[in-house]
Formats: structure tokens, sequence, C-alpha cells
């Protein structure tokens, strides 16, 4: 339990929070980050990233980051492995409170804590959490060699996904509400072409099967969604990868959210409807949740919050 006081406190520790420490600290701001439950953020649920610029070859997702973090550490990021559970946006200096019972006051905020997967909803699927269901290929596909599996979505996690257990698993099935994919087209390329994967179109899971003792689940239901078909498939193990959703519960009514929950910034800014409290990356509203991108914005919002703190200064 302690106390501390920055002039700005960047909360989530994934490429927007990471970049917004570096520039908060080369502007010599002194920067707190506290990093949350997952220091390093999305990227370090992936092995294999072929777009953030700089690097020729692929990048392990968890060693950009901590090369990242190494960055900004050795510019005087100071780093606190902490949650923030609450805020107070009402007056200057904001205050937040951690899951470790820390106080922080901050004359300024950046709010980076991205976003989480999201999950199907049934009933079945809480059931067989952790049994068979999960939400983290790079995490979980090692315990399905030679096993049959499948994965949920069309978008680039999915593929990704899809892609990265054909390295483990025996087959693998990309179950599919449409008949196209929302993934990129080098990534559906090198999907169509993995023969170890096929595609389930136009189909939803309506129920995860399995066994109680020992809780484990065996297959699917599945509903051809244009045909209203049912049909079984024996599975071992399942990856949902249907998308994300904000981490903006703790700024619920603290904060302007749009009506799925992302911050509200102003338009070419960072800068939220609280003077002085800005969001970065994929937590606030914008089109591309890409690494870049977050990083980008971490710049941004890290500019501005200097801009308002020396223009109060003055
Ligand atoms: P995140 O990376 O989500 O980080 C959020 C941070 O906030 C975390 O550190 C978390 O611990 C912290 N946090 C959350 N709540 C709190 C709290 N209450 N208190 C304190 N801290 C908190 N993009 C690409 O450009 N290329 C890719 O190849 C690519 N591959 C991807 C693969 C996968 C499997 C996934 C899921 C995403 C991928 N993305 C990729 C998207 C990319 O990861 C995101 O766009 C990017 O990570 C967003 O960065 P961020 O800093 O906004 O948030
Ligand atoms: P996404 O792009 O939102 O895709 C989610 C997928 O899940 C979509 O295909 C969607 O179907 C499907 N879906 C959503 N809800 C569903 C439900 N209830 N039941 C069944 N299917 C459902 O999410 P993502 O793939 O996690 O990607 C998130 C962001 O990270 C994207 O911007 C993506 O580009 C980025 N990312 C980039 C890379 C990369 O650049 N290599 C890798 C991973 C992620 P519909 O298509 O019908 O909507």
């Amino acid at each position: 339990m302690a106390d501390y006081k920055t002039k700005i406190l960047i909360i989530g520790s994934g490429p927007a929070g990471y970049t917004a420490g570096i520039y908060a600290a080369r502007a010599g701001l002194k920067p707190l980050l506290v990093s949350g439950n997952q220091p390093g953020g999305q990227l370090t649920m992936t092995t294999s990233i072929e777009n953030f610029p700089g690097f020729k070859d692929p990048q392990d997702g968890t060693m950009l980051m901590e090369t990242m973090k190494e960055q900004a550490l050795a510019l005087g990021v100071e780093m606190i492995n902490d949650r923030i559970t609450s805020v107070d946006t009402s007056k200057r200096p904001f205050i937040c409170e951690s899951e470790n019972n820390n106080r922080y006051e901050a004359d300024s905020i950046i709010i980076a804590t991205g976003s989480s997967a999201r999950w199907l909803g049934l009933e079945s699927e809480e059931k067989f959490r952790g049994f068979g269901i999960s939400a983290c290929a790079t995490c979980d596909g090692f315990f399905y060699r030679n096993k049959d599996v499948a994965v949920i979505g069309g978008g680039n996690t999915a593929i990704e996904d899809a892609l990265y257990l054909t390295n483990f698993a025996k087959h693998v099935t990309v179950i599919h509400r449409r008949d196209e994919l929302r993934a990129d087209k080098a990534s559906q390329q090198r999907l169509f072409a993995n023969e170890k994967v096929s595609v389930m179109w136009d189909s939803v899971v309506s129920e995860f099967i399995g066994t109680d003792q020992p809780k484990s689940l065996t297959g699917l239901k599945i509903k051809n969604v244009k045909t209203g078909e049912l049909s079984d498939l024996t599975v071992d193990g399942v990856f949902i990868a249907v998308g994300h959703h904000p981490n903006t519960e703790v700024f619920k009514d603290k904060l302007e959210l749009s009506e799925d929950g992302y911050i509200q910034c102003k338009p070419d800014s960072c800068e939220t409807n609280i003077k002085g409290i800005y969001a970065a990356g994929d937590v606030r509203n914008g089109n591309w949740r890409q690494a870049v991108v977050a990083a980008g914005s971490g710049c941004v919002a890290a500019l501005e919050a200097e801009k308002f703190l020396s223009s109060n200064e003055k």
C-alpha cells in the first residue's frame, strides 16, 4: 500500500502505453506507468508479427514488447505492476486507486488499457472454459498435439490462431458465421493453402458438448445459419477468436464512452471529454486496431498531455 504522485499517469503496458511512456519521459515528465494484469498487452499472445515497422523478419510478440519496455525503462519511465480499479475524474489532480490498495494522484492521465477477448456467451461455453475452450492459441495450442481443434471467427486473430495451431494439431476447422472472411487477404491466402485447415462457412456454434467426469470438451453442435441444419463436430479443443471488447469498465460514468464502450476522443486527438485525460490505442474510438496505430496514438497522447501540463504551469 503506497501513495504515488505524478505529473502523468499511464495506465496500460501495451504498445500505446509504452510509447506514451517513451515520449513523456523524453519530455522530462517522469511518467509513472501501471502495467495491469497483462504486461506487454495483447501482442504477447502472438508469436509472429510481420507488420510492425523496423523488422525484416517476423517478430515474437513477447520479445517485441520486452524490447519496448526496456526502451521505456532506459529513458526513465517508472513502472509498477498493479491494476487500476477506480478513478476520480471530477477534479484535478485526478485520483486512481488500485488492486494493491495503492493511491495514485496525477495531474494528467493517459489511458491505454486496450481490449480483451470476447466470448460467445453460451452457458455450455462457461462450463468448459479452461477445459477444452480457450481464447489464446499461443498459450494453449501446445496441449493439442495431434488432436482435432476448431477456431471460431473469421478475423485476423482467428486465421492467425488457425495457422499457428497447425504446428501442433492434426486438423483445424475454422467455423465462420458468414461466407467470406474478415481477415486480410495475405492471411486468407495462407489459410486456404494449408492442407491441415478446413473452413465451415455460414456456421455458428449452438452448443459446446463434453463430459462431466473428467470435465472435458468433446465436440460442438453447429448450426448452418442459412439452412438451419444442425450437425456435430468432434473436437478436443476450441479456440474462440470473435474479437475484443475495450477495457473501460473502470471508466464507465467517469468519461464519455461510445455505445460499444470505447473512449470517445476529440477528432484527430487523444483528448477525452475531460481536460487532462487522454486515451490511446485500442481503447479509444477509431477504426484500426493495430499495434503501430496504438503506438502512434500513444505518442499523440503524450505530446498532448505535455502541452496541457506546460500551459497549466504557465
Ligand atoms: P493492449 O495491447 O491491449 O494493452 C493493454 C494494456 O492495458 C495491457 O498491458 C493491460 O495489462 C493493461 N490494462 C488493462 N486494464 C488495466 C487496468 N485497469 N489497470 C492497469 N492496466 C490495465 N496488431 C498488429 O499490428 N500486428 C499483429 O500482428 C497483431 N497480431 C495480433 C495477434 C493477436 C492474437 C491479437 C489479440 C492482437 C493482434 N494485433 C496485432 C492487435 C494489437 O495487439 C493491438 O492493436 C495492440 O496490442 C493494442 O495496443 P494497446 O496498447 O492499445 O493495448
Ligand atoms: P475482428 O476483426 O473484430 O474479427 C472478429 C471475427 O469474429 C469476425 O470475423 C466476426 O464475424 C466474428 N464474430 C464476432 N462475433 C461473433 C459471434 N458472436 N459468433 C461468431 N462469430 C463472431 O477481431 P480480431 O480478429 O480479434 O482482430 C481485432 C483487431 O486486431 C483487428 O483490427 C485486426 O485487424 C487486428 N489484428 C491484426 C493482426 C495482423 O495484422 N496480423 C492479427 C490479429 C489481429 P464477421 O466477420 O461476420 O463480423
